[in-house]
């Protein structure tokens, strides 16, 4: 199986400072095999403003693919933030460009966040919260096409005012399962997101029963990705997902190029 991380963040995201370069010989000394820049664009983030100067982040990526080209393989993506509120902004953006790969994420939900101050999590008990959450993810898999893989599908558990923020997937198991069914029906695919290996210390976004389940519904199209804000963490537990990914039965990553699968 390939070694590939596929969810990275650089200065480029308003939330990193990242440098690519630095990002690229991380990837090189740890032996993966491709990588694909995923910097951020949101629509509407009440603390900040998560833009994206898409002309720029091409020409800085392009020179670096040339530059590296004999040494690993680089592609140019796109974390979207997914919102029922923002469907044409949403798609003209993503279109506007020859991204190679997006990942959809559900960031902000009604024009809350969950980050502090987590407007989001008001009145509401953690099934509630993670019910509307589970059920707005739905809403956003069938109602756009324009990403390739949901990112990051049950980090919800890193964040809201319980003592125990895990979910309980058995509780909102109906909701998930439309998702992944959904997913598998338009051919789109599901990350793990390593940074939830500090959550949650043997798995990351989501847990392996998530994708053994999604693998029983038939899903096929999964990526690894370390969701790197800083250049220490590229490539970080990609071989503990392989490994979790063989033992489930998967025969390879997927690699996309143009918003195709390679
Ligand atoms: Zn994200
Ligand atoms: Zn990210």
């Amino acid at each position: 199986m390939r070694k590939i991380d596929y969810h990275m963040h650089t200065y480029f995201s308003a939330d990193s400072e990242a440098d690519p370069k630095v990002h690229i010989h991380t990837a090189i000394a740890k032996g993966l095999d491709e990588i694909c820049f995923t910097d951020h664009r949101d629509f509407h983030y009440p603390e900040c403003p998560f833009e994206l100067d898409a002309d720029n982040y091409f020409k800085e990526l392009k020179q670096l693919q040339r530059q590296f080209q004999q040494l690993i393989k680089i592609k140019i993506g796109l974390e979207i933030g997914l919102d029922v509120e923002y469907i044409d902004e949403i798609n003209r953006f993503v279109n506007a460009h020859d991204y190679d790969y997006v990942i959809g994420s559900i960031h902000v939900i009604h024009q809350t966040e969950f980050y502090e101050p987590a407007a989001f999590f008001i009145n509401k008990t953690k099934e509630e919260a993670h019910r509307e959450f589970f059920l707005n993810t739905l809403e956003c898999v069938q109602t756009f096409d324009c990403f390739n893989c949901l990112g990051h599908l049950d980090y919800i558990c890193r964040y809201g005012p319980y003592v125990n923020k895990e979910v309980e997937h058995s509780l909102h198991q109906d909701i998930i399962d439309d998702i992944f069914k959904t997913l598998i029906h338009k051919g789109k695919g599901l990350e793990v997101n390593t940074s939830g290996y500090k959550t949650r210390g043997v798995c990351g976004f989501p847990n392996f029963e998530q994708i053994q389940r999604y693998y029983d519904l038939g899903g096929r199209i999964i990526t690894i990705g370390s969701d790197s804000h800083t250049s220490d963490r590229v490539g970080e537990h990609v071989e503990d997902v392989i490994k979790e990914y063989q033992h489930i039965g998967f025969q390879d990553v997927s690699t996309f190029t143009k918003r195709v699968r390679d």
